[in-house]
């Protein structure tokens, strides 16, 4: 930028918003009344509502659910204006931000909230066979994966003892249980139905979680109900157990065991944008950039960063807080808020998160709740409870009002009715 301002920016101070998932979103809500220029850039042009990219995948809902137009969100808020751009370094020293896509971009301020990555651990063949539960593009490559695996077997049954409708889902954390819970619930109903003169029983939905157990993070009695679930829902449930290597049609296990299996989901591991790399400050486990209370980088009170790319330590608890959308979206209101403060020429305030409860769901009317004092819920209230926490995450009254509509509607009728194959140019994943 050698020194000179930006050209065509305004006079007002600019803050810039790196990121329109829950956090950005969540900071440039509580910018509306500021008098800066709020600029918000992602990648995308629309959000991502992550916790219903499993239910993209299997069908239960059409991408438009999932994702949303950004500009759409800010109709109301003339103080923002969002671009599409894929960010490639960000010099908090110059406070200039670089894309990939379009010119660079002074700041004032900086919230950073790029969000996480998938992590495959550098096991042997995951990059280029499995496929991840990240993003959009990943549910739809995943849903078009398993429609053509079973079209296959309908053309050639023979492809069934070669494992062409099997699915190993790696990780016994949330993103692997939820995703194999809605695998179940695709499988055991919609294509028994769709597909009757395929071998059904041969259809294997395998969960392999290195650890003793899954959900470390519950209590006992939500683990045991987790496996139970799962296992009446005809998934495997391997334990104490991992991937050592994928190749086409083929999941090695450490044990030795060879899976046979066209699909392999990847929800085991994540790690924070690369992005985060460029901050002056050493990163924590799971390349996390770590904030000061008030959720700005040390040394750097004008940047803050959010969400799933930071290391965010609770004030109450003293516990590093998890990579979920409630913490992400407080986050970024908070950050939006101490960011206000600080135009008005007032001090930050110490980030204070309120927990609403851990929560998975592992399939219709079967989730799980744990709540920050330790009491736990499980099966259809816990269900509702999920469903009632994550409408507050939707970024609209009218995305809510279609999610109720959406799920209440398949939560009655078992419906999918996506279920078609569309191929595109860029649909180039092979099978694993
Ligand atoms: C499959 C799945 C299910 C989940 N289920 C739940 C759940 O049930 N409940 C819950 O609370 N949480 C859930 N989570 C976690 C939750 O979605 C995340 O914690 C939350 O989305 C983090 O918000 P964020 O704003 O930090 O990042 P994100 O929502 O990931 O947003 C980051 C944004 O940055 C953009 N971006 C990234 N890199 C670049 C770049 N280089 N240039 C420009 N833009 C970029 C991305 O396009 C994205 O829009 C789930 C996550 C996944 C993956």
């Amino acid at each position: 930028m050698s020194g000179r301002r930006e050209e065509g920016r305004g006079q007002r101070p600019r803050v810039l918003i790196l990121g329109g998932g829950f956090g950005g979103i969540g900071a440039a809500r509580k910018l509306a009344a500021a008098d800066a220029d709020v600029v918000l850039v992602d990648r995308n042009d629309y959000h991502t509502f992550q916790p219903l990219l499993y239910q993209v995948a299997t069908d239960l809902l059409e991408t438009d659910a999932v994702g949303h137009a950004l500009r759409d969100l800010f109709h109301d808020q003339p103080n923002v204006t969002v671009h599409q751009g894929t960010v490639t370094s960000v010099d908090v020293e110059k406070k200039v931000v670089e894309f990939s896509d379009r010119a660079p971009l002074e700041f004032d301020y900086l919230v950073l909230a790029l969000g996480a990555t998938v992590n495959f651990f550098g096991t042997e063949g995951a990059e280029e066979h499995a496929f991840p539960m990240y993003t959009l593009a990943d549910a739809v490559r995943l849903r078009a994966q398993v429609l053509e695996r079973w079209e296959a077997a309908d053309r050639d049954p023979s492809v069934v003892d070669d494992g062409a409708l099997n699915v190993v889902v790696v990780g016994g954390g949330p993103t692997g249980v939820e995703s194999v819970g809605a695998l179940a619930e695709l499988y055991r109903s919609n294509f028994a139905e769709d597909y009757p003169d395929l071998p059904q029983e041969k259809a294997r939905l395998i969960l392999v979680e290195a650890g003793p157990t899954l959900f470390p993070m519950f209590k006992k009695d939500i683990r045991e109900y987790t496996v139970k679930a799962l296992e009446q829902r005809g998934v495997e449930v391997r334990v104490g157990d991992s991937v050592a290597s994928v190749a086409p049609g083929r999941v090695t296990l450490k044990s030795g065991e060879v899976l046979p299996a066209h699909t392999l989901v990847w929800g085991a591991g994540l790690q924070a944008s690369e992005r985060a790399g460029d901050l002056p400050v050493e990163l924590q486990r799971g390349h996390r950039v770590p904030v000061e209370p008030d959720l700005s980088v040390a040394g750097h009170p004008e940047v803050f960063a959010i969400g799933d790319i930071a290391w965010i330590t609770d004030s109450k608890t003293k516990e590093v807080l998890p990579q979920l959308g409630s913490v992400a979206l407080q986050a970024g209101e908070w950050a939006g808020d101490n960011i206000a403060r600080l135009l008005e020429g007032k001090e930050t305030k110490p980030f204070e998160y309120e927990d609403k409860g851990t929560m998975a769901t592992i399939g219709r009317g079967a989730a799980v709740v744990q709540f920050r004092r330790g009491r736990t819920m499980k099966g259809k209230a816990a269900s509702l409870a999920w469903g009632a926490v994550h409408l507050a995450l939707l970024s609209t009254g009218e995305d809510r009002a279609k999610a109720v509509i959406d799920w209440t509607w398949a939560g009655f009728t078992h419906e999918r009715s996506n279920r078609i194959s569309v191929q595109t140019d860029d649909d180039k994943r092979s099978d694993t």
